[in-house]
């Protein structure tokens, strides 16, 4: 638990069906004569989908605009590189970005090179960036990671297959949209993935050794979010309460990690995602249950509190065996949404584990977590 502490998040989020149309407005009343839209071909592709209404609202309030889809899962630094490109030759003056993490960390990043110096990898780390970004949006799209409110920027180098995060108070956007109803076609697996990501992003911060009082009230409301919400929408995508509850729990668990940071689950996941170019959200849920047993020993109260907040009955059980309850739920949470039990499922590769290992550990999110461990342990 730490005493003194920072907290950041967004100056204004909006929260809410019908949201999106108070882009425009916002764009205006921050002064942006042609913000670069930065999306992916995905998103961009639904008709009448997030990027449509984000444009349609530009448009009502006479805002002009520019779009770079390129945006890849994961994004590279090329990508990065491209839309900076974009935005200076169409003389951009700030940025919006529309849909999931990776288009929030693509405008981020392109952010950072356009006002910190061009190579994002000599960036990597905490409070690296001495000048502040264009003005930055971010309309959101998935349950997601909250990369829309959070002062994390997390980029792929191919040519390493490093995942790197570059943190620091000038990432987070100024204004942050919420939209329930742009998320009802969310496919499913991308449902479940984003939204284990949510689960995940609202346990590691409760057992962080950087947590306060005021992130540990985020994460347990987060947390019995997703275990009212999750496994519906995931059965039944339109379902507008559940997509709704997914968002709020996203909201609160982004802000209590953005200030009580995150553990090993993320640290090895972005070894996954760098090396295998998997989706973000599965490599965390299929890493949840392993790592958090492993977690246990050095705060069993806190993990017997997680139980009871997932709603297990932990009475007349020891601080031990509820802690380990807290793990059973988490298993089944995941069978729950089919997410697979073994990282061999996107492709993990034994010969690569030892390297994976020594860079989880050099992961900015490892120093938070709770045990500390070693190279071998975490191969
Ligand atoms: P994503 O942004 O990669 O999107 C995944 C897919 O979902 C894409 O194909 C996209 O087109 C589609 N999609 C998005 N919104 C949709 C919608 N409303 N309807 C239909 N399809 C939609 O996925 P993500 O999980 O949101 O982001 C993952 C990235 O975010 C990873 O790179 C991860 O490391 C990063 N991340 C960042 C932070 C942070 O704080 N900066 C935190 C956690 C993770």
């Amino acid at each position: 638990m730490k005493e003194n502490f920072d907290f950041l998040m967004p100056s204004v989020n909006f929260f809410g069906a019908g949201v999106i149309k108070k882009v425009g407005d916002r764009a205006k009343m921050l002064n942006m004569k042609k913000p670069l839209i930065v999306t992916d071909k995905g998103i961009e592709s639904l008709e009448n989908g997030p990027v449509d209404q984000t444009l349609a609202s530009l448009k009502g309030a006479g805002v002009d605009y520019v779009v770079y889809d390129g945006v890849e899962p994961n994004p590279k630094v090329h990508n990065i590189q491209e839309a900076k490109k974009l935005y200076l030759a169409e003389g951009c003056d700030s940025i919006i970005t529309v849909g999931g993490g990776s288009a929030h960390d693509c405008g981020k990043g392109t952010g950072i090179i356009l006002t910190n110096g061009d190579d994002i990898t000599k960036l990597a780390g905490i409070e690296t960036l001495e000048n502040p970004l264009p003005p930055l949006m971010a309309v959101n799209t998935t349950a997601g990671t909250a990369s829309e409110l959070t002062r994390h920027c997390v980029i792929t180098n191919t040519e390493t297959k490093l995942k790197f995060v570059v943190v620091s108070w000038r990432n987070v956007p100024l204004v942050s949209f919420n939209d329930p109803m742009l998320e009802l076609d969310v496919p499913r697996g991308m449902t479940a993935a984003t939204g284990m990501d949510t689960f995940v992003q609202a346990i590691e911060p409760y057992v962080s050794t950087n947590r306060n009082d005021i992130t540990d009230g985020q994460c347990i409301q987060a947390i019995k979010l997703v275990e009212e919400s999750l496994r519906e929408v995931v059965a039944n995508g339109h379902n507008v309460e559940a997509r709704t509850k997914m968002v709020e729990a996203e909201m609160l668990g982004g802000m209590a990690f953005n200030n009580a940071d995150l553990g090993y689950v993320h640290a090895m996941a972005h070894q996954l995602g760098g090396q295998y170019d998997a989706p973000h959200g599965e490599c965390c849920a299929i890493l949840l249950p392993i790592v958090e047993k492993y977690n246990i020993v050095a705060c069993p109260e806190r993990f017997a509190e997680l139980a009871e907040i997932m709603g297990e009955n932990t009475e007349g059980l020891s601080v031990r065996d509820a802690a380990d309850l807290s793990i059973k739920a988490m298993r089944q949470m995941c069978d729950d949404v089919n997410i697979p039990r073994s990282i061999k499922a996107i492709g993990a590769k034994p010969e690569d584990f030892e390297l994976m290992a020594e860079n989880a550990l050099k992961d900015g999110n490892a120093p938070s977590n709770p045990r500390k461990g070693t190279k071998e342990e975490i191969v």
